[in-house]
């Protein structure tokens, strides 16, 4: 039987509903919560994501501002800019668009930021904060998971979660996340053994890899929930047809455009999956709904204002 599908269009649109009412009531006791984006250069997908965040914050009702660096920006400069940031009390969150030219010092520079205005959740104090539990700003990909688990009514305690992949951004905070909420958590990597058999214990198993397709239904137990975090973009036409032969809407958009997205799972894994996060539109949209979150979430903890239901988490 093909799986539920978890629908991250509908649920990102949710919370940004919710985030929008939220700074309403915050712009109802004089604070207008702000976001500044920095953005050094112009590589076009940061382009595209800062446009993104920017547009969003209007939507909500939440003032934002961006600033543009040339290319050439010193890691001086830059720690020049977000300590301004950090003092000005019209911004609650900060974001700095990765990846950062290379000649800048990108860990000096994620470190300079005030954790309480932290709102990509990267600073050592918020990692910190997320595995003991205490109140703070919890990255927004691993975030957004969490929200689609919750509101698909997926239940988390106690069962048996392998996330495949270890980085600080995805990987490590949705283990950490889980773990949280009482899961029983495996963490696998590159050099895992046996990674099939040990993905096939999962209940809930997350995909956060960047390899088109790695998860095949070998990967699954049956009825398990999946979430695929990875997107990546298909050009072979070999490739192509490993994942999606058979697909007409896939080859019609392979032919027009010459690539496709795909996730870390493979789309055969729908038939096999209880549950599943299509790609696109799946855990993609909550990244942005949860930065406005975060965002507001900052402009409350920062003025001890009780926090909401949907922030708390
Ligand atoms: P990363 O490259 O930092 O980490 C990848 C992880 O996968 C590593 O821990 C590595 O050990 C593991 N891995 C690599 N090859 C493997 C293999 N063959 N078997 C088992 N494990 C393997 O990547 P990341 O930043 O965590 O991102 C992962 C994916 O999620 C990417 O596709 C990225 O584009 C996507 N992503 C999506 C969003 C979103 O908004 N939806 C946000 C962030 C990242």
């Amino acid at each position: 039987m093909a799986a539920r599908i978890l629908d991250g269009s509908k649920i990102a649109s949710e919370i940004r509903a919710e985030v929008a009412a939220e700074a309403k009531a915050l712009a109802a006791s004089g604070v207008r919560a702000g976001l500044a984006v920095v953005l050094v250069g112009h590589d076009p997908a940061s382009e595209i994501y800062v446009r993104g965040k920017v547009k969003s914050s209007a939507e909500v009702g939440l003032y934002s501002e961006q600033h543009t660096l040339a290319e050439s920006a010193t890691t001086g400069e830059l720690l020049a800019l977000v300590a301004e940031l950090n003092r000005r009390d019209d911004i609650d969150g900060i974001l700095v668009q990765l990846p950062l030219p290379s000649h800048v010092d990108t860990k000096k520079v994620l470190l300079a930021v005030d954790p309480s205005k932290d709102v990509d959740g990267f600073h050592p104090m918020n990692v910190g904060y997320l595995s003991t539990q205490r109140p703070g700003l919890v990255p927004c990909t691993p975030g957004g998971v969490m929200e689609i688990l919750r509101r698909s009514q997926i239940p988390v305690s106690g069962a048996e979660a392998v996330i495949v992949g270890r980085s600080d951004i995805v990987g490590k905070p949705v283990a950490m996340l889980l773990l949280n909420q009482t899961a029983t958590v495996t963490v696998c990597h590159s050099k895992t053994r046996q990674l099939p058999e040990v993905c096939r214990r999962a209940d809930i198993l997350v995909a956060a890899i960047g390899r088109a397709g790695l998860v095949t239904g070998d990967y699954v137990k049956p009825g398990a929930t999946v979430i695929d975090v990875g997107i990546n973009r298909v050009t072979d036409a070999k490739e192509f047809e490993r994942l999606f032969a058979g697909n007409q809407k896939r080859r019609e958009t392979f032919a027009s455009k010459g690539s496709v997205l795909v996730g870390d799972v493979h789309p055969e894994v729908a038939e096999i999956a209880g549950a599943i996060t299509p790609v696109p539109g799946g855990v993609g949209p909550l990244t942005i709904a949860m930065l406005m979150a975060n965002t507001v979430k900052a402009a409350q903890l920062r003025r001890g204002i009780r926090q909401s239901e949907l922030i708390r988490a």
